[in-house]
Formats: C-alpha cells, sequence, structure tokens
C-alpha cells in the first residue's frame, strides 16, 4: 500500500473524508471498507480500518494473538472511544481526524483521534512476509541524513528503546525537507508539530509484549525485517 491509497483506505486524510464512502461502524480485520465515513449530514463515523494483510503475516515478527489483540482490541477502543465522544457532543463530529487531531486540546479526545491516526499508519509500515530494504536511493537519503543506513537504524532504535513509557518513535520530514528522528509520548503525533511521518514503530507495551515480553530492544531489532520501505518512500 503506498501513501494514497493508505489515505483513501483508512481516513487519516481528508481525501477518504470528503469522499465520504463505506460503511458505518466498526469494519472486520479483513474487510475493505475505509476508516470514515459520513452520517447524514456531517457527522463523521470513524472506522476500523482493517489490517492491511492478514493476521498470520507478520509471524513469527508479530504473531496473531499480538495482531488480534493490538488491532482489533486496543486500535478499536480507540475509535469506539472517539466516535462515544462525538456522539456525547464531546468531539466535533464534522471535523475530518486530521482536523480532530491539530484543533483538540490535550485530553481523551486528541488521545483517542491521535491513536486512531498512529495505529492505522503503524500497521502500514509492516509488510507482510517480511525481509524488505529501502530502495538505493532512499537508503542514499538516509545515509545522507544519518551518516548510513545502520546508523540510521541504530539511532532510531536508540531513540525508540529511550522513550520513557508509552510512546512513538517516528522517522520525520521536516518543512525543510531535512529528516529527522522523533519519539512521541502516549498519543502525540507529528502532524501536530507540522512535520511529516514516513516512518513509526508503536512502543507502547501493548505493542510487543506479548511476543517479546519486556524485551523493547528485541523487538526494536526484529522490527527492520518487516518494515514495509514501499510506504515510507511514499510518504516523502
Ligand atoms: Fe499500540
Amino acid at each position: 500500500m503506498n501513501r494514497r491509497e493508505f489515505i483513501l483506505t483508512s481516513g487519516v486524510g481528508t481525501l477518504g473524508l470528503a469522499a465520504g464512502v463505506g460503511g458505518c461502524g466498526a469494519s472486520s480485520p479483513t474487510g475493505v471498507a475505509p476508516a470514515t465515513t459520513q452520517k447524514e449530514e456531517r457527522t463523521m463515523i470513524h472506522e476500523l480500518p482493517p489490517l492491511p494483510y492478514e493476521v498470520t503475516a507478520l509471524a513469527p515478527h508479530l504473531t496473531a494473538e499480538n495482531l488480534e489483540l493490538h488491532h482489533g482490541k486496543h486500535h478499536n477502543a480507540y475509535v469506539v472511544n472517539l466516535n462515544k465522544f462525538i456522539e456525547e457532543g464531546k468531539a466535533n463530529g464534522s471535523l475530518t481526524l486530521d482536523e480532530l487531531i491539530m484543533a483538540s486540546p490535550e485530553g481523551p479526545v486528541f488521545n483517542n483521534a491521535a491513536q486512531v491516526w498512529n495505529h492505522t499508519f503503524y500497521w502500514n509500515c509492516l509488510k507482510a512476509g517480511g525481509g524488505a530494504s529501502p530502495s538505493a536511493g532512499f537508503e542514499a537519503k538516509l545515509a545522507e541524513a544519518f551518516g548510513s543506513f545502520d546508523e540510521f537504524k541504530s539511532k532510531f532504535n536508540q531513540a525508540a528503546v529511550g522513550q520513557f513509557g508509552s510512546g512513538w518513535a517516528w522517522l520525520v520530514k521536516n518543512h525543510d525537507g531535512s529528516l529527522e528522528i522523533t519519539t512521541s509520548a502516549n498519543a502525540e503525533n507529528p502532524i501536530r508539530n507540522g512535520q511529516t511521518p514516513l516512518l513509526t514503530c508503536d512502543v507502547w507495551e501493548h505493542a510487543y509484549y506479548v511476543d517479546f515480553r519486556n524485551a523493547r530492544p528485541k523487538y526494536l531489532e526484529d522490527f527492520w525485517g518487516w518494515v514495509n520501505w514501499e510506504f515510507v518512500e511514499s510518504n516523502l
């Protein structure tokens, strides 16, 4: 899946939302429904986007048990919470997911909206079967920014392992086109800072505890064999 397909099927951007396609309510993890559609005139119904692969596709890195819990329970809970806030009038139902993230102050609405976005992005950063590597051109960009591809991975891992508590590690593009490794706590998201996310790794314990127990460094080490570089590069 490239960035455009991600936007269209996740409802993360405005294209999918403006089109108002798809059904209401949470969709099956194996379905093809988009994350968000319109109810009546202006109210957005956010949906759980299906995984872009089967639940067994990331094993042995991440097992089906992990994905069923992480996607089917954790990711889904953020979607359910966000829709509840809209129903209760606590969140603006006329805003797209991106708009909610940008407009909401720190608190439950922002946390759940951003976690819907972050998880959808994370699933798309991974690739069924693993064994992928970046294109020569992108590897050169990473080497230019971070010294070498191996140094990039090492610096990303250091940042991810060093993120205290729950959060995310990111490769982002800044306004000036430069690449940067950042981390965010809890639900925070680089789009709030005007940065363009290219790659993320979920370092909440729920992302790896089933398969790696407390070994976050091992989870990070294994992560690189499963990155969807086509998606990452398309985000540039
Ligand atoms: Fe997560």
